[in-house]
């Protein structure tokens, strides 16, 4: 680190941060007598605070975002060419990089054809929603609108998402929700709720989804939203015979197939998108965080040309098209970036290595939990995966939300940062995560692993 910030006479910003920031997923009442903490530069796998401390971010900017790195300057020399060229241009108007991305992007994701453009994970699930709704009403006389959501899934922050949220914890005190959207249970085998294993519990999950569509009539379900990896509920990979039941069961019923790609997307697990592990076909794919790796606002609703087509075939009803609009989704930065994003994980290999890495890390997570008790249970894809912490291995009670705040909190003192996954009511999230940037290397990982290894014996001996 070159230290220039210190310029900046950090003691006031950080003063100002104290008196006027409210920051996000945070209790305040700490920061009355202690500093938040402001971070400052960051490059590669790290990142420096306030006082200049270096950490190795296990995260991804906090929320399993900056799937490149820090300190990308061809992607900020990108947004910067394209920033004096055309910064702006919004309502019906396309851009450039708007083009070239989406014919970049749809290359990677065969069977789709459209992409709408948003600012946010939240926001692009609400596009998918919009139009699932917009369908139900254009061909089915508003009778096919209920959407579908999995218990332990999140798909965003809006009242919409989190009436398709299936995490209680992020929901409590912000109701009444948005009437229409009908909760499946979860999937997680470690957590079973019925007693079968492997490829027949992933079936039996599948078709308690059917049961549910079934339970509300057919008629009235237009589509279904699912994480294909669930990440802030638990790191949680659906089990073999899960995703291929799935796909029939939206077949046989008409039920859209909307695939929540905020985390997964743009190389998270080591395919382009998460649901490509699955071999299934989604009616709509949303995705945000790694698409430009934070280096600019972008998220992105994709469809398939049969959706597309449903609100282009009367174009004398002048109901007949999306009647949506994204203020920022005109702003080019986000495509300029997301391209050169697009080229760096090509050009590097960056889903080779995500692979590579990743079973090498979920090789340490099981080399950690031979070693640890309280590690109940290893799981993920590729760069992202989860090591659940419980109270005792047999009765698989979880372990209480302090503890493992704790584990997290050692970590960072030792100038690591690995997540938790949401600090929420007792016994629902317990989930050490780590999501490092796709261009992690082995000894980042043993850094990673290490850490955690020092912080499970200190908390728990
Ligand atoms: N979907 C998933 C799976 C997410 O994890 C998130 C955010 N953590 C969202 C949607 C919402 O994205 P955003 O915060 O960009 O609105």
């Amino acid at each position: 680190m070159d230290g220039k910030f210190l310029d900046n006479d950090i003691d006031k910003v950080v003063a100002a941060d104290r008196a006027h920031v409210w920051h996000h997923l945070s209790q305040h009442k700490p920061y009355e007598t202690s500093d938040p903490r402001v971070i400052v530069e960051g490059k590669g796998m790290r990142v420096w605070d306030q006082k200049g401390k270096e950490h190795i971010d296990g995260v991804s900017g906090g929320v399993w975002t900056v799937n490149v790195g820090y300190g990308r300057e061809r992607i900020a020399n990108a947004v910067r060419d394209q920033l004096i060229k055309l910064n702006y241009f919004a309502g019906s108007a396309g851009s450039i990089p708007g083009a070239m991305f989406s014919e970049r992007l749809i290359e990677k994701m065969p069977g789709l054809s459209r992409v709408y453009f948003c600012n946010s994970g939240s926001e692009a699930n609400e596009k998918a929603f919009k139009m699932v709704r917009q369908i139900a009403h254009k061909r089915h006389g508003g009778k096919k609108h209920k959407i579908l959501f999995r218990e332990r899934d999140y798909h965003g922050t809006t009242i919409a998402c989190l009436s398709a949220g299936g995490q209680p914890e992020r929901n409590a005190q912000y109701g009444p929700f948005a009437p229409g959207f009908v909760e499946v249970p979860h999937c997680l085998e470690y957590r079973a709720q019925w007693d079968l294993t492997g490829e027949d519990y992933g079936i039996a999950a599948a078709n308690a989804i059917e049961d549910v569509i079934l339970r509300e009539g057919p008629d009235t379900v237009g589509a279904i939203c699912l994480e294909p990896v669930t990440a802030g509920g638990g790191v949680i990979v659906p089990p073999e015979g899960y995703w291929p039941r799935v796909q029939e069961i939206c077949r046989k019923y008409d039920v859209l197939l909307h695939i929540d790609e905020v985390v997964c997307g743009i190389g998270r697990t080591g395919t382009w998108f998460g649901y490509q592990h699955f071999g299934i076909e989604p009616d709509f794919v949303t995705m945000a965080k790694g698409v430009a790796s934070g280096y600019a606002a972008i998220a992105c609703c994709v469809t398939s040309e049969r959706v597309f087509d449903m609100f282009k075939d009367d174009a004398t009803d002048p109901l007949n098209y999306f009647r949506d609009i994204s203020t920022f989704g005109g702003c080019t930065a986000g495509p300029a970036a997301a391209l050169e994003n697009m080229n760096i994980i090509e050009e590097e290999g960056l889903l080779e290595n995500t692979v590579q890495m990743g079973d090498y890390m979920l090789d340490q997570l099981h080399a950690l939990k031979d070693k640890h008790k309280v590690i109940g249970d290893v799981r993920g894809k590729g760069l992202f995966l989860g090591a659940e912490l419980v109270k005792d291995r047999t009765t698989r009670e979880p372990m209480d939300e302090k503890s493992v705040a704790a584990v997290t909190g050692d970590c960072m003192a030792q100038g690591v940062i690995i997540g938790m996954t949401n600090r929420s009511l007792p016994g629902l999230n317990n989930t050490l995560c780590y999501s490092p940037a796709l261009i992690a290397t082995k000894s980042d990982i043993d850094e990673l692993i290490e850490a955690t290894d020092k912080a499970l014996t200190k908390v728990f001996g």
